[in-house]
């Protein structure tokens, strides 16, 4: 409509600038919306562009010139504006989006139910007075309560697969190395992915074309071609083997996730699809291995909050360890913590063979368990979440929500692609897990289309 001049892109802001009026009091998506500059980009926006006036949410952890990037955290809330745009920004800018606003997030995208944010409460959209999921709940509710057509999120252990099931939307992590991470706030640098969460699998390929290829800026980057994501979308699952993997339905499973998956399971065999039993026999071990490895990095990359070079400063500190210590004190929150402290722990002399060395060679087996089951098997599909969304304030124990990621988490070890599918459900939505082998995203968007298809 945009293209054929029946509609103009600030009419589409204006209507979804309205709804956010109306309902995001409620909802909590956006840390902050400007919509003055957000008509300001929709009136002047190229329309022969890819993207051409289509408005995204950004996950408040991307850089975007001059906007606020809060991460989440009280460090980065009072004064940090951006002094450069991401890698994905300058794609999207490229294509010719209009960013529509910042989303909500867990501090520092330590977390998977939006409940970490130093800022804001993120409500599921879908079922209020639930959780969004996390860490990119902000984006996954902004998508769900039609505020945007589309976000960016960024997934470190699930966090852009895990909310887009809480909150019934598309959500996809691209193979680690497709998707330049150069301007998204470091978590874990050797598992963090930026991807979009949309309302069609069509608009997540669409994304990923865009935000897809190389960036000398992140040396991570792959330097490789970007096949079409469209070519091949409407192909059907008709002769593709699908790995079901025992350990992802084990016990813990909630009966409506695995009733919900399983028939799907039998509809894509209608379709002419081949389940086949695998074993990824290493994933009791995941989220132990994540929980060493991921705070490990996330303590190095976190060191650059020193007060001195970005966000808050203590006031009046005694001399300089005391601006340290006093800033970090104060401008990080309780999770935030809890994770410095366990990987300068792990990483520490003494006990780095045994958690930081051992964790590094228990992700190989991690990684191999995939290899060895792509023997069998096109693609895997599993559950996202063993639940569906629970309450907010309901979880009070960190470990338990943990475990919870213990789908998604192995994925990232295994620096593999995986996509958030919506199943039909009478209640709380579900996502189903598909997951494929290192950069074969056409084939991932592929089925997930068919399962989409209805
Ligand atoms: N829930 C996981 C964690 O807390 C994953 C978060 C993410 O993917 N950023 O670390």
């Amino acid at each position: 409509m945009l293209v054929k001049g029946e509609i103009q892109s600030t009419d589409i802001v204006d209507e979804l600038l309205e709804n956010v009026t109306q309902r995001d009091a409620e909802i909590g998506a956006f840390l902050s919306i400007d919509a003055v500059a957000i008509r300001a980009a929709a009136a002047k926006a190229d329309l022969s562009l890819p993207l051409g006036g289509i408005p995204i949410a950004m996950k408040d952890n991307i850089n975007v010139l001059g906007d606020p990037c809060t991460c989440g955290s009280k460090f980065l809330a009072e004064n940090y504006h951006s002094p450069y745009d991401a890698g994905v920004t300058r794609r999207l800018r490229s294509a010719g989006v209009v960013f529509f606003g910042r989303t909500n997030m867990d501090e520092f995208a330590m977390g998977s139910a939006t409940e970490n944010s130093a800022l804001q409460r993120t409500n599921n959209p879908a079922a209020l007075g639930h959780i969004p999921g996390g860490s990119s709940g902000g984006s996954a509710a902004a998508v769900a309560a039609h505020f945007s057509p589309a976000a960016i999120g960024s997934d470190t252990g699930g966090s852009i697969r895990q909310p887009a099931s809480h909150c019934g939307v598309v959500g996809l992590k691209p193979s680690y190395g497709r998707v330049s991470r150069y301007g998204l706030v470091a978590f874990a640098s050797s598992l963090d992915q930026i991807g979009p969460l949309s309302r069609t699998v069509e608009d997540a390929a669409i994304i990923l074309q865009a935000i897809a290829g190389h960036d000398p800026l992140d040396s991570t980057s792959l330097p490789l071609p970007v096949p079409n994501y469209l070519t091949n979308l409407h192909q059907g699952v008709k002769g593709l083997r699908i790995g079901i993997p025992k350990e992802y339905f084990a016990a813990g499973l909630a009966s409506v996730v695995r009733e919900a998956v399983e028939k799907e399971i039998v509809r894509l065999q209608e379709q002419g699809a081949i389940p086949v039993e695998i074993s990824l026999p290493h994933t009791e071990y995941a989220v132990a291995t994540y929980y060493i490895i991921a705070p490990a990095e996330a303590s190095s990359n976190l060191s650059r909050f020193d007060g001195v070079r970005y966000g808050h400063r203590a006031a009046n500190p005694a001399d300089i360890l005391s601006l340290y210590q006093r800033s970090r004190e104060e401008g990080f929150g309780p999770e935030v913590k809890r994770r410095i402290i366990l990987g300068t722990y792990v990483l520490s002399s003494g006990y780095y063979d045994a958690y930081y060395n051992k964790a590094q060679k228990v992700r190989t087996l991690i990684r191999k368990d995939f290899e060895n089951a792509f023997a069998f098997c096109d693609a895997i599909i599993s559950p996202v979440a063993p639940t569906a969304a629970r309450k907010i304030g309901e979880c009070t124990d960190p470990v338990q929500d943990y475990l919870a990621d213990v789908c998604t988490i192995p994925v990232n070890l295994a620096g593999l692609p995986a996509i958030s599918v919506p199943l039909p459900s009478d209640g709380l939505p579900i996502g189903l897990q598909i997951i494929t082998p290192h950069l074969q995203e056409s084939l991932l968007l592929q089925i997930a289309q068919a399962v989409e298809n209805r």
